[in-house]
């Protein structure tokens, strides 16, 4: 079988996966800002995630994968000064920061769960590792690659420059990069426009801020996944991840951090994945072209003819490899559809085939291959290419037209099964719709027990019924015409 090989951004290559330690991998991946809903664009990041995290389970690899939540630091256009993301939301809803933090955090896992996305190992967040954070600016500043300025501390990228590689990881030149910067209003105490802050003195409009040495302030966006990647990975490990969109700055500077404060190379395999894109622009809340995961449940945005399934997203996102760009469309994800329908069908049509004597299919040779594609750096296209030999093969047996021993026919379902559920995290369609049936009868059952209730003047059990479902997000809706029930 072949081995498994990833193209490394750093070195711009596909090169051979060799872990620090045998049969163990750490993976760390950026994770969300939780200060809105999350769309469809960043379901694809942790979707080619999931399924990476995934194959490596899958081949026997101990993983662990880190993601964590980014709950403050994070400024508005990605710079050094502005309004922090989850502040300025927390002042417009009129709510605690932390109320803002736990609000989208749950969003963001019920979307996760709903596309099937597995939890990660660790999922740690910023304000979590305030002491380490302040700890790494100090090693910084001790080791001179960093300087106090008004209550600020900045990372000095030219001092760096001088004795490492600022760049190495995005291929940008210093020189390129000063030419292209100007100085900022309100950027005046960096000594350099290129400079990034490591610690920022919060202002008085600021409502998220700790002591430090530097007085009240708190970290730079780009400090937090330095700190808890080294911190539960170790100073070097396997595999950092994140969108193409955090090659530069924040991933340049994650080395900058990791080096400046005499740490080794954080990470030895670097990955990035490709935008989903709308009408070829990269989908973001800062356009404002943002397809929501229930609009694309329901079908109602206008680009959509219909709602589609997460096992159907699931799987049109999975057609194209991770690192190409992917545009959405209503017409892309129904050609999807159908072949999720084949492959589902085929899959129960499996279960049903009878073995012979002999086998006229190669059912060895057709293995080889689908690990081959997931091998040649997550090729999730090519797999599902041979998947769908799997589905012709399945088809012939069928059919009469080809026969399978009963050795070939194990190995066939074992591996479909295991690239189709456990590596691509498919769903079948059957389990959904079974799913929901039984919710539905559940529900009608509920709303009739209360009514019941109701009528036996019980009051205190309708209630408990109605409130027990309320914590479960599901609303019953009472009017003249009965009772019917709503997710929220
Ligand atoms: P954010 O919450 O904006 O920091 O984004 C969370 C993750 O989603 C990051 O890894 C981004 O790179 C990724 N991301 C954002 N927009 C897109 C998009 N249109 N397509 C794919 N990934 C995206
Ligand atoms: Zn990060």
């Amino acid at each position: 079988m072949s081995k498994l090989h990833i193209y490394n951004t750093l070195t711009g290559k596909k090169e051979e996966f060799k872990p620090i330690i045998e049969n163990h991998v750490g993976m760390y991946v950026c994770g969300p800002t939780v200060y809105s809903d999350v769309h469809i664009g960043n379901v694809r990041t942790f979707l080619s995630f999931d399924v990476i995290y995934r194959y490596l389970k899958f081949l026997g690899y101990s993983v662990r994968y880190v993601r964590n939540i980014t709950d403050v630091g994070h400024l508005l256009n990605d710079e050094d000064s502005g309004e922090d993301k989850i502040g300025k939301q927390a002042k417009l809803m009129n709510l605690e920061p932390m109320e803002v933090v736990q609000h989208y955090t749950n969003g963001f896992h019920d979307v996760m769960k709903a596309y099937n996305i597995t939890p990660p190992s660790i999922e740690p967040s910023a304000t979590g590792h305030l002491i380490e954070q302040i700890e790494m600016v100090q090693e910084i500043i001790d080791n001179g690659f960093a300087y106090e300025a008004g209550g600020s501390v900045y990372f000095d990228v030219e001092k760096y420059h001088e004795s490492h590689h600022y760049g190495k990881l995005s291929g940008r030149k210093i020189e390129d990069l000063l030419s292209n910067t100007r100085e900022l209003d309100g950027q005046s105490e960096k000594r350099n426009p290129l400079d990034f802050a490591i610690w920022k003195n919060a202002d008085p409009s600021h409502i998220m801020r700790w002591n430090s040495p530097w007085g009240q302030g708190f970290p730079g966006w780009h400090l937090e996944c330095t700190v808890m990647s080294t911190k539960y990975l170790g100073e070097t490990f396997d595999i950092h991840g994140g969108g193409m969109d955090l090659k530069f700055p924040h991933h340049e500077c994650e080395i900058a951090q990791s080096k400046g404060s005499g740490k080794k190379d954080p990470a030895n395999y670097w990955m990035h994945t490709n935008m989903l894109t709308m009408n070829g622009a990269k989908m973001s809340k800062s356009v404002g072209n943002v397809v929501s995961i229930e609009e694309l449940r329901t079908g109602n945005h206008e680009l959509l003819e219909k709602g589609f399934s997460e096992s159907v997203i699931r799987f049109f996102m999975l057609q194209s490899h991770y690192s190409s760009t992917l545009d959405i469309s209503s017409s892309a994800i129904s050609a999807s559809e159908k072949g999720f329908d084949r492959l589902m069908k085929a899959l129960e049509t499996m279960r049903e085939l009878k073995s012979s004597d002999s086998s006229s299919v190669d059912i060895a040779t057709w293995k080889e291959k689908c690990f081959d594609a997931m091998n040649d750096d997550f090729n999730t296209p090519i797999l599902i290419a041979h998947l769908f030999d799997g589905v012709k093969m399945i088809n012939g047996i069928a059919a009469g037209n080809e026969s399978i021993s009963s050795a070939d026919l194990e190995l066939l379902t074992q591996t479909m099964n295991g690239f189709v559920y456990e590596v691509l995290g498919l769903v079948s369609t059957q389990k959904e719709a079974t799913q929901d049936s039984v919710t539905e009868e559940l529900l009608q059952l509920l709303i009739e027990l209360r009514k019941q209730a109701k009528d036996n003047r019980n009051f205190a059990l309708a209630d408990e019924i109605r409130d027990k479902l309320m914590s479960l997000s599901i609303e019953l809706k009472d009017s003249r015409e009965g009772t019917t029930w709503e997710r929220n």
